[in-house]
């Protein structure tokens, strides 16, 4: 990328339509394309297979993460399905052991239909352990959600290249901006866009970008037979959302490091985890009993599912996005009925921190 990233995401989608001049990239919510003769394409044909306002967002996305191709769409769990459609039936995979529930629970579906079969692992050691040449594939989140646990992307892609494995990527949590997987070995990267790309609270979207073009053409293909590709409009409000991203994202980053802080020095706080990038935040509150009544007591912060968004919010992993996983698996790595998740949003940083500490006010002190 010649200009720096602030510059090319502020840039996005202009001076792509010669005919009228627009600023803001056309919504082209036509299904379909005709052809200016016989035998011939304007490129586009039908809006499944390629759509122009589709295209900006790809090719802005596949800049991005550095990659050849990048695919759009209709939500993260299609983007996981689409890269698990690259692997023939009954293929092995070794998977993050701490991962999001929704990626969980797919994992554990296309396991009970006998078409895949999933291993988990932590850490670097136990991945070189479990590894073969059975294994087609290295599906890793780090950090991961919601114990912010850590690999070394190099590493894990070094040890999965070596057994002849694909290395995946999910960099819903820190985005380009602070984690480029494909600069680090990996093959493939997922996004749930939903969450910091476009960050408003407003769209569903997932992302695929691969590293290779032949990985990228698969891929094309595969999406166009399957069909799971983001509509225009959502196109259109996904590249609005990437122009503010670094702003947001810096933003977000910066009351993070503070309300960590504040955490950090609170008695009724037991453990916080902060991989000091980013903004998402977990920790484990000194009285279990009090979820509920802390929950309620905020004022500023959303008790809702999701992350990455403007707005402030907080999480209980046990009965949302993560009752899926089996309680007593749960219970063995980590995560307890005393977790709670924070996604940092833009606000004032202090207005945030005076919530949490309001809200903690009604706990037990350790
Ligand atoms: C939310 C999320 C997903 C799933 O994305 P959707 O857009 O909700 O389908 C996948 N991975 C991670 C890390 C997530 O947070």
């Amino acid at each position: 990328m010649g200009e720096n990233i602030e510059t090319f995401l502020a840039q996005l989608g202009n001076r792509v339509d010669e005919q009228t001049g627009a600023v803001s990239a056309p919504i082209h919510l036509s299904t379909t394309y005709s052809h200016p003769k016989f035998g011939h394409s304007t490129g586009f044909d039908y809006t499944r297979t390629k759509n122009p306002t589709r295209a900006i967002l790809e090719e802005g996305l596949a800049k991005l993460e550095e990659g050849a191709q990048a695919i759009v769409t209709s939500s993260g769990m299609s983007a996981i399905q689409l890269v698990f459609q690259l692997f023939p039936a009954g293929s092995a995979f070794l998977v993050s052991r701490d991962l999001y529930g929704g990626s969980y629970r797919y994992f554990k579906e296309i396991e009970r239909q006998g078409i895949a079969k999933f291993l988990y692992f932590d850490t670097e050691e136990e991945l070189a352990a479990q590894i073969t040449e059975n294994i087609s594939a290295v599906f890793i989140e780090t950090p991961t959600n919601p114990l912010m646990r850590e690999v070394s992307i190099k590493r894990v892609a070094e040890i999965a290249k070596s057994k002849g494995a694909l290395t995946i990527v999910d960099n819903t949590f820190l985005t380009p901006l602070r984690q480029k997987p494909l600069t680090q070995g990996a093959d493939l990267v997922v996004h749930s866009a939903t969450k910091f790309l476009a960050g408003h609270n407003d769209i569903l979207a997932g992302v695929v970008v691969a590293k290779t073009q032949e990985l990228g053409e698969r891929l094309l293909y595969l999406a166009n037979t399957t069909g799971p590709t983001l509509a225009a409009f959502d196109c259109w409000l996904f590249i609005r959302s990437l122009k503010t991203l670094p702003l947001r994202f810096n933003q977000q980053e910066k009351n993070a490091k503070i309300v960590v802080e504040v955490l950090q020095n609170h008695p009724a706080v037991k453990e916080v985890f902060y991989p000091g990038v980013g903004a998402m935040v977990s920790f484990k509150i000194a009285d279990e009993s009090k979820v509920g009544p802390f929950l309620e007591q905020l004022k500023l912060f959303t008790y809702a599912e999701s992350l990455g968004g403007v707005e402030s919010l907080i999480t209980y992993p046990t009965t949302q996005t993560h009752a899926d996983i089996p309680e007593a698996e749960r219970l063995a790595y980590g995560l307890t009925p005393d977790l709670l998740r924070l996604s940092i949003g833009i606000e004032d940083a202090h207005d945030l921190a005076a919530d949490l500490t309001q809200g903690l006010s009604i706990v037990t002190r350790k």
